[in-house]
């Protein structure tokens, strides 16, 4: 067996932005080296057998220098693994990344590079400053405003650059603003020119700045921007009418904690990240199905006898098929009359998604929208199923057995707190907002808070799925800052931005 490394340009942070070839080859690596900078987001994608290597070029602290990553490279493949070197932006752009290829190709291995989207050129696009722009500048010039120490003399010649008509994009040159600027207005570029500066391009923490030769190092001194940053150079930093990141993406440099099971957050994960948000994912629960046992297998054969199936979660449809399955059975066990009722539509599609059509959908979807939903109908001495968690609340059995039906429960899952670590609930903590999408999420986070921590809450903002959820966190002594107008994930997600528009 032999191994193979593949230098992957992991693009510059927002994990949309790898290639194809890049996101495939690091879902099947066995080694994968990381740098820590456009990398972050990405490490989530690679098998859960993979052996992630820190390789984080964080200043001032080299986790691996040079050499001893050349060096573990060669050694990866020589042992027969699939190795990706996951780089930041374009492995070959200030990246390294030919210094790596050539130790493997002396050590006589094969690789292959993946190029991928520099910061260079994209940081400015996410801060609307394109590096080219007709009748304004028709090339652009990418140069490092940082020599390296060891070479002794300055090489980059910053008054041949400033000659140059086009757009300066220059990487790591935070260091020394204040002197680039200089030696370029020396060298003829005038001091009003346009600069911008994209701090953390593409990511959720993207900060830009727009000034002149003459003010930018000050700008950036007063508003606390740093590395890693792009500085952009020329007319087109001045240009109007191109900021889309707002607009597209209004979350952006916002932190949201999402405490949803590890299986269910991903939906509310991505629409966060979509709208630009920094997600931190801190599962609070566990969904458990109930052991097997002969009276659920009962429950399953005897189907036939209700006319109505009500359905009230997603992870309760799932674990209904589940057991029907190893009960031996299949949809076809439903009764073909039966009235089924879905909680809310994201159920609803969880049905559809196994043949099965909702026929009765609440406008409100919570256990009191459905008692509203079947308000027409006439209930008494008809048999109801309620397929939900072992644990929950009585509204709904109850409402049904106050209109005359014969309830029963079908107790399919458990909801089981879980115990993260502290640097878990400390980077929560630190965040903007959380999300509450149960009141079995509140009960665990106000479990997991030590009497310290009560003060540091008052800094969050906490959103909540709907009514239920809120009743829990007031009782719990937590003050909801904005509920979502719809018992679901779009309802939650439209309240944040209704709450981020009116700031
Ligand atoms: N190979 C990388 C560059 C590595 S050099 C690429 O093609 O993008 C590291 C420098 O790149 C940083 O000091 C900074 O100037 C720039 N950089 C990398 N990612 C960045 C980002 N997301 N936002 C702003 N600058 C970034």
């Amino acid at each position: 067996m032999s191994g193979i490394a593949y230098l992957v340009g992991a693009g510059p942070g927002d994990p949309g932005l790898i290639t194809v070839r890049g996101l495939e080859l690091l879902s099947r690596a066995d080694v994968v080296i990381a740098d820590r900078l456009g990398t972050e987001r990405l490490l989530s994608k690679c098998r859960p057998d993979a052996e992630i290597i820190d390789a984080g070029k964080a200043p001032g602290r080299a986790a691996l220098t040079q050499d001893e990553t050349n060096a573990r490279l060669v050694e990866e493949v020589r042992a027969g693994r699939m190795v990706v070197r996951l780089k930041g932006g374009d492995p070959f752009v200030f990246g390294r990344g030919s210094e790596e290829l050539q130790a493997l190709h002396a050590a006589g291995l094969t690789a292959e590079v993946v190029p991928g989207i520099t910061s260079a050129i994209s940081a400015p696009a996410y801060a609307g400053v394109p590096v080219t722009h007709r009748g304004v500048a028709t090339s652009f010039t990418v140069v490092t405003g940082h020599e390296d120490p060891t070479k002794g003399s300055e090489q980059t010649d910053w008054h041949a650059l400033a000659q140059l008509s086009g757009t300066l994009v220059i990487l790591m040159g935070m260091g020394r603003l204040a002197g680039i600027a200089e030696a370029l207005v020396s060298a003829g570029r005038p001091s009003d020119q346009p600069v911008a500066v994209v701090q953390w391009g593409t990511t959720s923490r993207q900060r830009s700045l727009r000034g002149t030769l003459g003010t930018i190092a000050a700008d950036c001194a007063r508003e606390g921007i740093g590395s890693p940053a792009i500085v952009v150079v020329g007319a087109v930093a001045g240009l109007d009418g191109l900021e889309w990141l707002s607009a597209a993406r209004p979350l952006t440099g916002m932190r949201i904690v999402v405490t949803r099971s590890r299986a269910q957050a991903s939906e509310l994960s991505e629409r966060l990240l979509d709208l630009g948000a920094d997600v931190v994912e801190l599962p609070l629960i566990r969904m458990v199905p109930v052991p097997d046992s002969p009276e659920l297998c009962a429950q399953f054969q005897n189907l036939d006898r209700y006319g109505t199936i009500i359905f009230t979660s997603v992870n309760g449809v799932a674990c209904f098929f589940d057991r029907l399955r190893d009960a031996g059975l299949d949809a076809r066990s439903i009764p073909r009359q039966a009235t089924i009722v879905a909680v809310g539509p994201a159920t609803a599609d969880a049905l559809s998604q196994r043949g099965v059509r909702t026929d009765v959908l609440p406008a409100r979807f919570i256990a009191e929208g459905v008692l509203e939903g079947l308000a027409d109908r006439d209930l008494a001495g008809t048999r109801i199923l309620v397929a939900r968690a072992r644990e929950g609340r009585d509204t709904l059995i109850d409402g049904l057995a106050g209109r005359g039906a014969e309830v029963d429960l079908l107790p399919l899952y458990d909801t089981i707190a879980e115990e993260p670590a502290r640097d878990a609930i400390e980077r929560a903590l630190a965040a903007d907002a959380v999300t509450f999408t149960a009141s079995s999420t509140v009960t665990a986070f106000h479990g997991l808070l030590a009497s310290s921590d009560y003060e540091r809450i008052a800094g969050l903002r906490i959103f909540s799925i709907g009514p239920a959820t809120s009743a829990t966190a007031n009782d719990l002594g937590f003050s909801v800052h904005r509920e979502s107008d719809e018992q679901s994930i779009p309802g939650l997600v439209r309240a944040i931005l209704k709450d981020v528009a009116i700031r």
